[in-house]
């Protein structure tokens, strides 16, 4: 039996298996992605966004409201105004998806309604680095997150997307390379999730999935291209070029973090020196702050943080905004290695928006977001970097789980924005 899972029920699956024989057309699609960008629309709202005409709007909606997709009613509260117009919107109780996001020592879950709204949340802090290990904790969450939103409000699973800090191949379902689990290489991730849970299930890395949150639900929405820059744990970027990721040749589009920034600068994990990531990763951050600590420069960190054992990117903000010369010296190194590598990737893509996400970015943006915009100002060819706008990311939680719960969404409404 393909669909054994514990925790269906048989009205579910039936609806599961006619919702995947459906094949949405690409109207329908128009439609639905305007109604989920826009929220409640009218039928006249929807051909001015989709560009369809009003009796063809009039024509899929019907379709989509009876296929249970779309629900009508009046929405909008417009009182004493005679009849209010009739709206339509994204059914939530259509089905949800489960979004998993795995990065160096996290593991985050999560399960979006049809409408995109979360619905659940886990996270485990601590991961296994045993491939074999970690996949079965992987698999685990999915179950879990399965479990949890079995009930028929939620409606039936559509699938589960799984994002992973690390080469895909997003295409086969495939994790090529993982960097903080030596050995995990090669393996066929999506298929086993298919094979264990009998829904669909995408693969992609966890930043591409962070810049689609960020396109559906924030800094990035209604933009077709923009360039999605994540700086944490780790750093990377997901490229979005006229509505659709950008993947490369081999699917290993957007290592923003290994590009070379300082010809002789420390020693990054690629075995290149002087990447990006070296420079401003969370790591690469505390221990230059270490380093300039033990090289003995007077700072009020020494005392505060042990002399740096307990260092934290907090430590470094809150001596920096009281003026302290060491931190000021990290803080103006930060922005200006963030500032060459942005200034570099405006020139190449010419964005029109670059949008900042990760926990560098969270903690410090007060500090470094003006500074990263005046170096990107000044290397930027002058006439691209003025109708650029640099941001923050909208989504400072969660985004990676949500993006790849997303990734379901996308390819159930068949949008090329996947770009697989
Ligand atoms: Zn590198």
């Amino acid at each position: 039996v393909k669909r054994s899972y514990s925790g269906w029920k048989e009205a579910d699956i039936d609806h599961l298996e006619r919702s995947q024989r459906d094949v949405i057309s690409r109207s329908q699609a128009a439609v639905l992605n305007a109604v989920r960008d826009s929220g409640n629309l009218s039928r006249a709202q929807v051909s001015d966004a989709s560009g369809l005409s009003l009796a063809t709007v009039k024509r899929l909606v019907d379709e989509l409201v009876s296929a249970g997709m779309l629900v009508e009613g009046s929405f909008v509260s417009s009182p004493g105004r005679g009849r209010k117009p009739s709206v339509v919107r994204m059914n939530g109780a259509y089905g949800h998806s489960i979004g998993l996001a795995l990065q160096p020592g996290r593991l985050r879950a999560t399960a979006i309604s049809f409408d995109g709204s979360p619905i659940y949340h886990e996270e485990a802090l601590s991961v296994s680095r045993e491939p074999g290990e970690l996949v079965e904790q992987l698999l685990a969450a999915a179950a879990k997150a399965i479990d949890a939103c079995a009930t028929a409000a939620q409606g039936p699973l559509l699938g589960v997307g799984i994002g992973v800090a690390g080469l895909v191949d997003a295409r086969s379902g495939t994790v090529l390379y993982c960097p903080g689990i030596p050995g995990w290489e090669n393996t066929a991730l999506a298929a086993l999730a298919r094979e264990r849970f009998g829904v669909p299930v995408c693969l992609d890395d966890s930043v591409r999935c962070m810049a689609l949150a960020e396109k559906r639900y924030g800094a990035a929405k209604s933009l077709s291209t923009f360039l999605f820059l994540y700086i944490g744990l780790g750093v990377g970027s997901g490229i979005v070029l006229d509505n659709r990721i950008y993947r490369g040749a081999n699917g290993a589009s957007g290592e923003f973090g290994h590009i070379t920034v300082k010809e002789h600068g420390p020693l990054c994990k690629c075995g290149n020196r002087g990447c990006l990531e070296a420079l401003v990763s969370t790591e690469a951050i505390l221990a230059r702050a270490r380093e300039l600590i033990a090289s003995r420069v007077y700072t009020s960190l020494d005392h505060q943080t042990d002399g740096g054992s307990s260092i934290s990117l907090g430590h470094i903000c809150s001596a920096a905004v009281t003026g302290d010369r060491l931190a000021g010296v990290v803080v103006g190194e930060i922005e200006e290695n963030i500032g060459i590598g942005v200034a570099n990737l405006i020139n190449v893509f010419d964005p029109g928006t670059v949008v900042l996400a990760g926990e560098v970015v969270e903690e410090m943006h007060g500090l470094i977001l003006e500074g990263v915009e005046r170096i990107v100002r000044r290397r930027a060819l002058h006439a691209i970097s003025q109708r650029t706008a640099i941001t923050k990311s909208l989504l400072p939680v969660h985004s990676g789980e949500r993006g790849a719960a997303t990734l379901v969404i996308e390819e159930l409404l068949g949008n090329q924005i996947l770009n697989v």
